[in-house]
């Protein structure tokens, strides 16, 4: 589909919902003619619209980091010619590529919008089309002065444009899968679509876009919860071939002020272990010297993750400790605010 204007948008198309049939034996990706044919509407802009098929296509279940990779080249290759990108993507796991792709294409100044649908595009009641045409529109839309209205990876759902690294998929079923509890939307669409132009974050300057591929995924997770064993938290917080942990806490960052486990805490810090503290509600942020228990964390050297959802943390770590050999730096880095991440 081409036509000839200044605008221009790709759309890269990974696989998820939105583009899946049913095919026997559950529902798998089809190809992308079909979501045009599905969607006749996006002949309407008056701009020209390109797409790029990933092979193969995948329930975003199986994502990798290789795949963000792909995405990342993806997007330097093609960024001189078009004004913004459109990825449709599964809703499993939207939120950690779009964490992702914020932190590796550092100096973004065109829109990279991840979206999808809870729906098979090809089916009656979807909420497909409205996603994947009003996405193009948020990535096509500019200023007055002829600069993009939202130059940041973003996710676009259900009427609501989310930072893509504060976003996180709350819902399973309804159609507001989505949400970015510490981050108000960067745009709403209702009859014409409002930009939160305060919320979207602007390059100071025209800066390159450098694009960062070098992920180390040597991170673990665990959640504190009532009745975790010495040995789990041994084996996780203690265990090789792990650099960096992301410790879910409760509330503010509290987590269990037993001392065996402060002294696994310390004995894992101490072994040079990234500890990162991110809470497991939804919404606030962590704060280490509100409580005992927090307190404790932070004197045995764990890092605040602040307001970042584990999504966010995860994708923060990967791309830090794929940059930085010293884990000390990115202990320093974690606390900053790189891409709109975390609130302070
Ligand atoms: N399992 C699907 C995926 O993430 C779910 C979806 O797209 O909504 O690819």
């Amino acid at each position: 589909m081409s036509k000839s204007d200044k605008s221009a948008i790709l759309l890269i198309y990974t696989g998820g919902t939105i583009g899946m049939k049913e095919s026997g034996h559950g529902l798998v990706p089809f190809d992308f003619s079909q979501i045009l044919g599905e969607v006749p509407e996006l002949q309407k802009f008056t701009f020209k619209i390109d797409s790029y098929t990933f092979d193969p296509l995948i329930d975003s279940s199986d994502v990798e980091p290789g795949m963000w990779k792909d995405l990342a080249m993806l997007i330097r290759e093609k960024y001189d010619d078009y004004d913004g990108f459109v990825v449709l993507h599964g809703t499993d796991t939207m939120a950690y590529s779009a964490s992702a792709l914020s932190f590796m294409l550092e100096g973004l100044g065109k829109p990279v919008i991840f979206t999808g649908s809870q729906l098979p595009v090809g089916s009656l009641r979807t909420d497909g089309k409205e996603n994947l045409v009003s996405a193009v529109e948020v990535a096509s839309a500019k200023d007055a002065n002829g600069r993009a209205m939202v130059p940041e990876v973003a996710i676009y759902f259900n009427s609501q444009l989310l930072r893509g690294n504060r976003a996180t998929k709350v819902n399973a079923t309804a159609f507001n899968a989505f949400r970015s509890p510490n981050c108000p939307p960067l745009a709403e669409a209702g009859i014409s679509i409002r930009y939160n132009k305060a919320m979207i974050r602007y390059p100071a300057t025209t800066v390159p876009l450098c694009i960062h591929t070098e992920l180390d995924t040597r991170v673990a997770i665990l959640k504190v919860h009532p009745g975790i064993t010495e040995q789990v938290a041994r084996n996780v917080l203690l265990g090789s071939g792990i650099r960096a942990v992301i410790i879910e806490t409760y509330g503010s960052g509290n987590a269990i002020s037993k001392p065996w486990f402060t002294d696994i805490i310390r004995e894992s810090t101490a072994s040079g272990k990234i500890l990162l503290n991110i809470t497991q509600c939804l919404a606030g942020d962590v704060n280490m010297n509100l409580y005992a228990t927090g307190k404790a964390l932070k004197e045995a050297g764990v890092v605040s993750g602040s307001d970042i959802t584990t999504e966010g943390g995860l994708a923060k770590l990967f791309y830090l400790m794929g940059e930085y050999a010293d884990n000390e730096k990115v202990k320093r880095l974690l606390e900053k605010n790189l891409r709109g991440e975390i609130s302070k």
